[in-house]
């Protein structure tokens, strides 16, 4: 029996209006380069988008508003605006303050911590945004996290239970298939493509049983790290670096760092920007309940809310900037998590599980948490079609039936041959 839920709505929320950045066809790490060079001396961009070499997660997030905020310090501003206060602006935030500058933040939201979350269930931490530390040594958040003790666990990705029907699984070959594919895009010639097209061109070189293992490998390693349509993604750079090397997270919550670098910051909560005007030397930051002034600021709002003109710039960003934002796309990225009277679902001895739905393209995972919390928690996250397919139209009670019932039905199809 279902006992509790939380579910999340990145897609529709303002704040967000979806999960991570992805490259459009034509572009490359270098439109995140430009969106984090200044747009004037007193005003920069920062967050997980801007970040070429870690985007889409968290400490790429982080770092991004560490560079931002140092530059600010190195031109001499006394006192600094940071809109919104996800890890790119409590990063910012916290480099600023250490450096002796008046720095405000204005988080639209009532909380600070943007595309993380760390709810609950009953006593149990659970995540509805990023769940792990990801890229292991290269992490500053690891190691802060390390440093100051708190608790984390280690998720082994190579490790996966399987569920779903055998022949839309990837299989033992899924690592060797994904590292020929990276290969084989990055011998591409010739202009970008989608990564639709790359994938049609791919597997029309492969006989049709590799062809299924193929899918399921596209599905699991390209469609689920992205939850953007695969014919809007470039071949070339979308499949960017991330999950794998090394991953851990904190039972105790993500929140806890959040927590950490918020300290002491001055950080307004329900204060939504909605125009920044820069005049006269100084930097103006206005919405429905703030209107601040400061010497320089630093925007640390989605490229999906800067794309979707909900900050109104004036003068406007420049033509390098706006160009530059058009090349990026938000995939749609959801999580559901579930406490149940009892565990009805296989163990994996990773933790983590790999679920394919009823059609190509439906894929989803999830951390089952049991152990660790001492209760039947499982937490899942669904992307692209098939999120869209749960969350559309439901309430949260319906959507965690409906996760549910995948769960089901997943189990149900791994027993079939
Ligand atoms: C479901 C899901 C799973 C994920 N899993 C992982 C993972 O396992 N590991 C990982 O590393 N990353 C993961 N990520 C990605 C990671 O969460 C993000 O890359 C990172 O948190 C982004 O940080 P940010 O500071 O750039 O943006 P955000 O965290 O989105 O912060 C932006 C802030 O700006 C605020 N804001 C927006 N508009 C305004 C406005 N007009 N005025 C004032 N404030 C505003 C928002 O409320 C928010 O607080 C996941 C994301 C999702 C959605």
């Amino acid at each position: 029996m279902l006992r509790a839920f939380a579910v999340s709505r990145w897609w529709e929320d303002p704040y967000s209006l979806g999960a991570w950045s992805g490259l459009r066809v034509g572009a490359g790490p270098e439109v995140r380069a430009q969106l984090g060079q200044p747009v004037s001396p007193r005003l920069m961009l920062a967050g997980e988008y801007t970040n070429p070499e870690q985007a889409g997660m968290t400490h790429g997030a982080f770092e991004e508003g560490v560079r931002a905020a140092r530059a600010m310090i190195a031109a001499g501003h006394r006192r600094v605006a940071v809109v919104g206060a996800g890890f790119a602006g409590l990063g910012a935030g916290a480099t600023l303050a250490a450096a002796g500058v008046e720095v405000v933040v204005l988080e639209g939201r009532d909380r600070i911590g943007g595309r993380v979350h760390t709810s609950a269930l009953g006593e149990t931490p659970v995540e509805l945004g990023a769940n792990w530390l990801q890229q292991g040594a290269r992490n500053p958040l690891r190691k802060m996290a390390g440093e100051t003790g708190l608790d984390m666990i280690e998720t082994d990705f190579h490790e996966p239970l399987d569920l779903g029907p055998p022949s839309r699984m990837a299989g033992p070959e899924c690592g060797a298939m994904a590292d020929g594919f990276r290969r084989w895009l990055a011998g591409m010639t010739g202009p970008d493509r989608s990564m639709a097209q790359a994938v049609a061109d791919w597997m029309g070189r492969a006989d049709l049983r590799d062809r299924a293992a193929m899918q399921a490998m596209v599905d699991f390693e390209i469609q689920l790290d992205s939850g953007i349509p695969l014919a809007d993604m470039s071949a070339r750079h979308s499949w960017e670096p991330g999950v794998g090397a090394g991953d851990a997270w904190l039972p105790g919550g993500y929140g806890q760092l959040q927590q950490m670098l918020a300290r002491g910051l001055d950080i307004r909560l329900g204060a939504e920007v909605t125009v920044i005007t820069e005049r006269g030397g100084e930097v103006r930051l206005m919405g429905p309940m703030v209107d601040v002034s400061a010497d320089a600021a630093v925007v640390c709002v989605p490229a999906a809310v800067l794309r979707a003109g909900r900050v109104a710039f004036d003068p406007p960003l420049p033509d390098a900037h706006q160009q530059a934002l058009s090349l990026l796309e938000t995939g749609r990225v959801e999580k559901v998590a579930l406490e149940f009277d009892k565990r009805w679902w296989p163990v994996s001895p990773s933790g983590y599980l790999r679920m394919a739905g009823p059609e190509p393209g439906m894929v989803a995972e999830w951390l089952d948490m049991s152990d660790v919390a001492g209760r039947p928690v499982i937490t899942g996250i669904f992307a692209g079609d098939w999120a869209a397919r749960i969350w559309m139209g439901r309430d949260d009670a319906a959507i965690a039936q409906a996760a549910t019932e995948a769960l089901k039905a997943a189990i149900a199809a791994s027993a079939l041959d």
